[in-house]
């Protein structure tokens, strides 16, 4: 038994964090200055904001390390960088655990994060598995190295890309969590169904399995709903803080922490227990969460209607071929446009 498997017994529902990018811009992040860097280069915002997310109640805060392969950081010129800035990463968050335990008394989980790497698998591009496994596996060895619990693989399109982190990920003997993004017409942008994606990562031996990322906190429910399949895998939800609206050249989340906690509850009563939120969810949202969560007593099942009544209709409006909405101002369809910077 690890300490994820601990906590999980002991707490039932595990908490994650919120958005990362949503909340360094809102301390100062430049749009197209990696968020990586920060690690180095503002060390105390990168703590401030797990320390932030601590205190609101998360149970699991997730390293500042989402485009730390090799392939990401060579657009920045930094591909040599990965061990550094992942170690570095690991070790900020596991700072801020480790302090709030001391000073609380509460244990809490750093997961390492890892995001895609941007590139398309042969034959649609040019990545090879072997390729992508080694940029993965020096990123994964150098977040064991900074400390992490378990490492958490997000934001995925691909089964190809999935198996590759996966099997880099399982290879340092830390638990692996893996969740892929559904942004189009409920299917991930590269056609994978929700149910398929549970069944192979499943099967691969994920400790957890979900979604993050994509549309809305509606939208992200409906595809995790299809997870619940006959192994009964730990499912994960990490929806965005409402649905992303591109206007004056940026992305902007408008949920409140009133509907981010009506999420939290319908993602507990389904059966969920590893709940958080993506893009735009601060430590309020994720305050407003944990209350939500400590405070409703379950009130039975979770079905497609009861999620419609309470946060909307899934999809609703949105092209189900691009994943945007009917009039073209770009909902969902700024998923792609955001996939740089994940939560
Ligand atoms: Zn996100």
């Amino acid at each position: 038994m690890t300490l994820y498997h601990d906590l999980l017994e002991e707490r039932g529902v595990l908490l994650c964090d919120g958005a990362t990018g949503t909340n360094y811009f809102a301390l100062g992040l430049e749009t197209g200055h990696p968020p990586e860097f920060w690690v180095l280069e503002k060390p105390d915002l990168v703590l401030g904001l797990h320390c932030r997310f601590l205190d609101a109640g998360s149970d699991i805060i997730l390293t500042n390390s989402f485009g730390g392969t090799s392939f990401r950081l060579k657009l920045h010129q930094a591909e040599d960088q990965v061990a550094t800035l992942n170690i570095a990463a690991a070790k900020l968050a596991r700072q801020a655990a480790d302090e709030h335990h001391a000073a609380t008394g509460r244990k809490v989980l750093v997961a390492g994060s890892m995001g895609p790497t941007g590139e398309l698998f042969q034959p649609l591009g040019m990545l090879d598995h072997a390729t992508a496994v080694a940029a993965f596996q020096e990123q994964a060895k150098a977040l064991k190295e900074g400390g992490v619990d378990l490492l958490w693989i997000e934001t995925i399109s691909s089964i190809e890309e999935v198996n590759a982190a996966f099997e880099a990920a399982s290879s340092t003997g830390l638990p692996v969590a893996s969740t892929m993004t559904f942004d189009t017409a409920g299917k991930s942008m590269m056609g994978v169904n929700p149910d398929d994606y549970a069944r192979h990562v499943g099967g691969l031996g994920a400790v957890a399995l979900g979604a993050n990322c994509g549309v809305g906190p509606s939208e992200l429910l409906h595809s995790v709903l299809q997870m619940k399949i006959d192994d009964a895998p730990v499912l994960i939800a990490k929806g965005n803080c409402g649905i992303p609206e591109y206007r004056d050249g940026s992305i902007h989340y408008h949920g409140s922490p009133e509907l981010m906690a009506k999420y939290a509850i319908l993602a507990r009563d389904a059966g969920i227990k590893l709940i958080g939120g993506c893009c735009g969810t601060t430590p309020e949202h994720i305050k407003a969460m944990r209350d939500a969560i400590d405070q409703t007593p379950p009130s039975g099942d979770v079905t497609l209607d009861r999620v419609a009544a309470e946060i909307g209709q899934p999809w609703q409006g949105l092209d189900a071929s691009k994943g945007q909405d009917s009039d073209g101002q770009g909902r969902g369809g700024s998923s792609r446009r955001r996939r740089r910077r994940d939560g």
